[in-house]
């Protein structure tokens, strides 16, 4: 099956369901180093106009679910700053070239989000660079797969809470005076909200938060004219697995117990990002979109 066209498809072929081989990279990782390589949409993203002239902010924007959203947003015709770690850079200079490659500008700000005064000044300098800012995507995080409760020491149960959810509060509230009316905020939680693996219970801890602190704040700036909704992502193919986020042992049988018996790829969350960014879904707020190949969700 060819992943270049988006024709009427048989979901369960649309991508093949892969058993990627042993491997392993510390933390964060690099896209660029998988194996097989995940589909970001380089090839298959297709825009048709729906965030023209709008001004987005993508953390975690260099691979995965945010690089493939950072370039849909760009081809739907934003321009797009993408955050990542210092050690992420070639990833995100792909990413890069991509977005300028649509004729748009890509704007790239490294830097750590566990540290509570670069979260103050994200927003800020994107909007500075980008002219202005009306999208902001919530979406990095770290997943360290351990042994449960006993195996989750103090630095990495806090440094899991500082990147995964404390980053979401202290970045979201930087933005505030940047987003006029109209703009977007999308976070991405993840279906360990709902079904908490033992192995990731400080990671599933902190999406179960993602998901209460946007139905609290889309209430909140809900008549301000802003609009804040969640993406719930299952099984995907990102470096975020092989870079400790799954036992190495695991991976070669990655997202086959979904129904549709595949993993998903990055390229196929980027419609639901696109949707809650445009105003097409202007009386979608405080919802949860849940992109997980299948599984039951409350
Ligand atoms: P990814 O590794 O490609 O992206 C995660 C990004 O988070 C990294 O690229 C990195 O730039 C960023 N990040 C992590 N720690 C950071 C820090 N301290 N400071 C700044 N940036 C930091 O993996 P992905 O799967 O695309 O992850 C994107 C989001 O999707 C995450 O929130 C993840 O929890 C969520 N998610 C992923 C899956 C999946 O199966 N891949 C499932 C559910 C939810
Ligand atoms: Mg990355």
């Amino acid at each position: 099956m060819s992943t270049d066209q988006l024709t009427f498809t048989n979901p369960v072929e649309r991508f093949a369901s892969i058993s990627p081989p042993k491997q392993h990279q510390p933390e964060p990782g690099l896209e660029s180093e998988m194996e097989p390589q995940p589909d970001i949409g380089e090839h298959n993203y297709r825009g048709t106009g729906r965030l023209e002239g709008r001004k987005a902010l993508v953390t975690g924007g260099d691979s995965g679910i945010g690089a493939a959203t950072a370039i849909a947003f760009a081809r739907e015709g934003a321009d797009v700053a993408i955050n990542y770690l210092p050690a992420e850079e070639s990833d995100a200079q792909n990413v890069a070239r991509i977005i300028t490659e649509c004729g748009r500008r890509a704007v790239t700000i490294p830097g750590d989000l566990t540290d509570a005064s670069f979260c103050a000044e994200l927003p800020g300098r994107a909007a500075e660079e980008l002219g202005g800012l009306d999208i902001l995507v919530n979406n990095a995080g770290r997943q360290i797969a351990g042994e449960g409760l006993a195996s989750i020491g103090d630095e990495q149960l806090e440094d899991t809470f500082a990147a995964n959810i404390l980053s979401f509060f202290r970045v979201t509230r930087a933005a505030l005076p940047h987003l006029p009316p109209g703009s977007s905020i999308i976070n991405s939680t993840s279906i360990q909200a709902y079904q908490p693996s033992p192995k990731l219970m400080d990671y599933a801890s902190t999406k179960a938060a993602i998901n209460n602190f946007t139905k609290g704040l889309a209430e909140e700036l809900a008549p301000e004219g802003v609009r804040v909704n969640a993406v719930a992502p299952g099984p995907i193919w990102t470096v975020l697995q092989p870079a400790e986020g799954q036992p190495e042992e695991a991976l070669p049988e990655f997202g086959k117990k979904t129904p549709l018996g595949r993993a998903g790829q990055p390229t196929e969350l980027a419609p639901a990002y696109v949707f809650l960014a445009s105003p097409e879904s202007s009386y979608v707020v405080g919802a949860t979109i849940h992109v997980n190949g299948g599984q039951p969700t409350p």
